[in-house]
């Protein structure tokens, strides 16, 4: 019996499995063009100064347009980068892009800083160290104005070479965040451990942060525990002033969300930096 049902398993999910795999290889495929015919562009997205209400920085999402018009998110083609290897190109492009962009906004006076999402597998690859270096030399820019972002994912490996590639990271004053804060079963330990400086609370706490009492307890025990380890907090998926006023009171640093504005290609972002020099 277990034989039998265990072959009719396999025929039913057989196909299934197929046709997924067909579907990922044809993304890699089409990725793998998309990066080298530069389909895929940075978009950016404001980070606010909670207490001041200014923008501070930018996050850089990247995105994926197609040669039919057709817009791709990373959702659906960041893990297919991952599993194929692919996000170290593309995250390196990104990573250049960002950089590139970022110089050009000090020219104007507009002293922002910029967020970068980093892939597990970027940071294993042995060259990553030295294209940051580069990028920040190539485009004359203070470490202190990059962030990096990295999801608790990396923090469940815990290996020799992650601690000090962390560590050459934050010696050269790149600041470091944990992103999706919160989402990623890892042990916190690692806080203390790796050379950390920001901690990004994840939108789904941000969602029920009004209408649930427990969400509003665990996003300030969470601030207070940043707090307590030295580091700085951004709220994720702030939507309303509600959220924003919340975030003031209890001492969150940094906002990031639809409130504030979304990710949007740089020259849409000419009315915050009007707003931005009017205030400095
Ligand atoms: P993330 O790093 O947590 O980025 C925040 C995501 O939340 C973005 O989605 C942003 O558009 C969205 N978001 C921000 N504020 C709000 C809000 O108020 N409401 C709602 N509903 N959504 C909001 P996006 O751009 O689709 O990116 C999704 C994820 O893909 C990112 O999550 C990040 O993990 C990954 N990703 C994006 N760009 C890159 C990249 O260049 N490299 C890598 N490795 N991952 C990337
Ligand atoms: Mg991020
Ligand atoms: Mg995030
Ligand atoms: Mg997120």
């Amino acid at each position: 019996h277990a034989k039998r049902a265990g072959r009719n398993q396999l025929s039913y999910y057989a196909p299934v499995m197929n046709a997924k795999l067909k579907a990922t290889l044809q993304m890699e495929t089409d990725l793998r063009k998309a990066i080298n015919d530069h389909e895929l562009f940075l978009v950016y997205q404001p980070i606010f100064n909670v207490r001041h209400q200014a923008m501070v920085g930018v996050e850089a999402l990247v995105r994926w347009r197609k040669p039919d018009g057709s817009m791709v998110f990373p959702d659906e083609f960041i893990p297919v980068a991952e599993q194929t290897g692919l996000i170290v190109p593309l995250g390196d492009y990104v990573l250049e892009q960002a950089c590139k962009q970022l110089q050009q906004w000090h020219k104007k006076g507009l002293d922002l800083s910029m967020s970068v999402n980093v892939s597990p597998a970027q940071l294993r690859d042995s060259n990553f160290i030295s294209l940051l270096q580069n990028c920040l030399k190539h485009y004359s820019l203070n470490p202190l104005k990059i962030q990096l972002e990295l999801t608790e994912q990396i923090f469940i490996e815990n290996s020799e070479e992650l601690v000090s590639s962390l560590d050459t990271i934050a010696n050269m004053g790149v600041h470091l965040a944990i992103d999706d804060f919160g989402t990623g079963y890892s042990s916190l330990s690692y806080l203390q451990k790796l050379s950390v400086d920001v901690l990004k609370i994840d939108k789904s706490f941000m969602d029920a942060v009004l209408s649930d009492t427990e969400s509003a307890m665990l996003v300030k025990a969470m601030i207070a525990m940043a707090h307590s380890l030295n580091l700085a907090v951004v709220a994720e998926g702030v939507e309303s002033q509600e959220q924003q006023d919340f975030l003031a009171t209890e001492g969150c640093e940094r906002g990031q969300g639809y409130f504030y504005g979304r990710p949007v290609e740089p020259e849409q972002l000419a009315p915050y930096f009007s707003d931005y020099l009017a205030t400095i």
